[in-house]
């Protein structure tokens, strides 16, 4: 097909074809499980024809999903029956060879079938283009490596990085050409995980490739369309566009009219219903008014093609994909039916909002009935943005600091607490260890020049100087201005690592872990030593009025430290420093992501009234055993992955904050990620887990 033409028709018709990403609803229709779909060219086809026959698609959307790629390089897959499947694990890190990662055959595997039901499809049709879907170079690097590794591994090893990019690259382009080759008239790309990156490591690690992609594979019968459903695109739009796509999808995360004066007028931009909320769980009044009212702010860009912001999942009611239709349709037939969109404001989610934050936190941290789940958003650098700061600058400056957590309080004013975090490495400056600050990246220790270099000088460490520590009289200050802009409305609290975490930023984790059996006690000496001063700093915070500390606790669990281990070196440091803040009239939260946190050891040490975890209990198997067993004697805050804000779909994720609800919900629960939003994430997925908090009643 002459898709340069066709690509001039869509910009220049007047009643244009909406193109939302439509493709496992159909399952329910013709009655089959993704699992069958997903492995039969067959299925994929008849579903495709399904879609082309019943709705008023501009194009046909063919089948894809983020892992078809990542498997066929050899990634496990977890599948289930009504749900995309995804990747589980890593096969490269630091230690692979990637000279051995081979690049496999596309028609080979499941990209195999993808490109014979493009074929099946593309034989059917002749009066719309097919488009095929594939992933972008930066997201299937990021499913082949640990995503959780990826970002370091761009500061630490970016030639690593690059090389497997390289081979991503490659593969893509050749998969793109075999759909080409089958009878796919364009590619829409799906490249989300770069919303992990700031602007200038896209402009490194994803840009380039997409490019090369783009260059090898778009001619004038053939289109590629990116899409970015992440919040960063606000930032990056503009470099975006120079990859030379023919059109661009953006997602629900960002502002669709503020995003087309960016966007040339000769390429198509689509987007950007929210495909969870609205399509998958709004009625079907919102829905048609979500949809009226977009069209309504961006309709005067001939270049704007309605669609969802991502994939439409397939549990979404069929219901909802008519309506999404017949706005459309009303729109352009200009008879939009304002009864239908009065009906939507009704039909709204409730926002619960009969305590104030402060009520709410505390009731939940003494486990009396709350309105709705408490949430906390867990941020500490993301959050940079709001000020318009790189890391040097915020990591330094107390009006930064303090400024974003207020701006975050702005935006969000439903959070319910707010825990003022710098880095890992505050503490550690008192000591005098050498930082390294780069511009997108927490302060973080310079491994080269650890303070503690053996075992030995565990014995060296004295004492340090609260005073003089300009990190720590800092974020002193930023907590002052923090409380007093917003203390009478939410609890304030402030991050300091504790005795153990603070002299692994000395020494190394690893490091620390290991010596802990050989070096138990001169481990306990230096952590005695070390708590003498975080006494003194958290005296100093408590002085400015917050409610409280947060004790980072990483090594109190099994991935980290026996039992026995922790008992003999930190138990007693963190009994007396907790002692200290309630002697000030505060409380003490405690903070330990790793596997197997000892809840029952930090109760009987810290007797925090809060713990924030990310991990079933040591000896649990789960969140509501690990409920089951601690959730009378501690309030909970957790416990939803971190790192799930860049990974997956809005709809997985919002399934993700459901279940830790059904889990964990109850007196004494607060929602939160089970660990620091992430530095170089957007706040996107932050504010859905909000919106999901503020609907959800909790039970007495
Ligand atoms: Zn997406
Ligand atoms: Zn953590």
């Amino acid at each position: 097909m002459d898709m340069k033409q066709w690509v001039a028709d869509q910009i220049q018709a007047k009643e244009k074809k909406a193109l939302p990403v439509l493709t496992f609803p159909a399952a329910e229709k013709l009655g089959i499980t993704t699992k069958e779909l997903i492995y039969s060219p067959d299925l994929q086809a008849q579903a495709m024809k399904y879609i082309y026959d019943h709705t008023d698609m501009a194009a046909v959307l063919a089948f894809m999903d983020l892992s078809v790629e990542a498997e066929a390089f050899g990634s496990t897959i977890r599948y289930s029956d009504d749900e995309v499947p995804t990747v589980v694990g890593s096969i490269v890190d630091e230690d692979s060879n990637v000279d051995e990662l081979v690049v496999p055959d596309p028609r080979e595997g499941r990209t195999g079938l993808c490109i014979e039901g493009v074929r099946l499809i593309a034989e059917q049709i002749d009066d719309k283009p097919v488009i095929a879907g594939c992933v972008g170079p930066f997201s299937l690097t990021g499913r082949l490596m640990d995503v959780n590794e990826v970002m370091f591994l761009c500061y630490d090893e970016p030639e690593l990085v690059h090389a497997v990019l390289e081979k991503t690259t490659s593969f893509i382009i050749s998969y793109v050409k075999e759909l080409k080759a089958a009878g796919a008239d364009g590619v829409m790309m799906a490249e989300p995980l770069a919303g992990l990156l700031s602007p200038d490591l896209t402009e490194e690690f994803s840009n380039p490739y997409v490019k090369r992609i783009i260059d090898e594979t778009q001619d004038d019968e053939f289109i590629v369309i990116l899409h970015n459903c992440g919040s960063s695109v606000s930032h990056t739009i503009d470099s975006i566009v120079e990859t030379g796509a023919a059109g661009f999808h953006l997602g629900n995360a960002i502002d669709m009219a503020e995003m087309m004066p960016h966007i040339p007028a000769d390429r198509l931009a689509y987007g950007n219903i929210d495909p969870a909320a609205t399509l998958c769980h709004g009625t079907h009044e919102a829905v048609y008014a979500a949809t009226a009212e977009l069209l309504e702010k961006c309709s005067q860009y001939p270049n704007f093609v309605i669609s969802s912001g991502c994939d439409i999942p397939q549990l979404t009611p069929w219901d909802n994909i008519d309506a999404f239709f017949a706005a459309v349709h009303d729109f352009y037939a200009e008879k939009v039916d304002e009864e239908k969109t009065a009906a939507a404001k009704e039909s709204q989610p409730a926002v619960i909002n009969d305590m104030t934050s402060r009520e709410r936190f505390f009731a939940a941290v003494n486990h009396e009935p709350v309105d709705r789940v408490p949430v906390h958003p867990f941020v500490a650098g993301s959050n940079r943005v709001l000020v318009g700061a790189t890391f040097p600058q915020w990591s330094h400056d107390a009006s930064l600091v303090a400024g974003s957590y207020i701006e975050m309080a702005k935006i969000y004013p439903e959070e319910d607490c707010i825990i003022i975090a710098v880095d890992f490495t505050v503490e550690a400056s008192a000591w005098g260890q050498p930082i390294l600050f780069k511009r997108n990246n927490p302060g973080r220790p310079d491994y080269s020049k650890m303070l503690l270099k053996s075992a030995d000088d565990y014995a060296s460490v004295e004492p340090a100087d609260v005073a003089t520590c300009e990190r720590m009289t800092m974020l002193r200050d930023a907590c002052k201005m923090v409380v007093d802009e917003l203390g009478a409305e939410k609890p304030i609290f402030a991050y300091i690592m504790g005795p153990l975490s603070t002299l692994s930023m000395l020494r190394g984790q690893t490091k620390l872990a290991r010596d802990a059996e050989k070096y138990a006690s001169e481990i306990r000496g230096a952590a005695e030593k070390i708590s003498e001063t975080l006494g003194e700093y958290a005296d100093m915070l408590m002085d400015t009025g917050i409610d409280g500390i947060l004790w980072d606790e990483y090594f109190a669990c099994s991935a980290q430290m026996t039992r026995e281990q922790w008992r003999a070196t930190e138990f007693d440091c963190l009994a007396s420093l907790a002692e200290r803040v309630r002697s000030k009239g505060g409380i003490n939260l405690t903070h330990t992501c790793q596997k197997g946190p000892y809840l029952d050891l930090l109760i009987e040490s810290a007797k925090p009234e809060v713990i924030s975890f990310l991990r079933p209990a040591d000896g649990c198997a789960t969140l509501a055993e690990t409920r089951e067993k601690y959730g009378a004697e501690v309030a909970l805050m957790g416990a939803v992955t971190p790192w799930n804000t860049v990974l997956g779909t809005d709809i997985e994720w919002d399934r993700e904050c459901r279940e830790v609800i059904d889990e964990l919900g109850g007196p004494g629960f607060i929602l939160s990620p089970g660990c620091f939003h992430p530095a170089n994430a957007s706040l996107g997925r932050i504010k859905r887990m909000i919106d999901i908090a503020v609907s959800t009643k909790i039970e007495a």
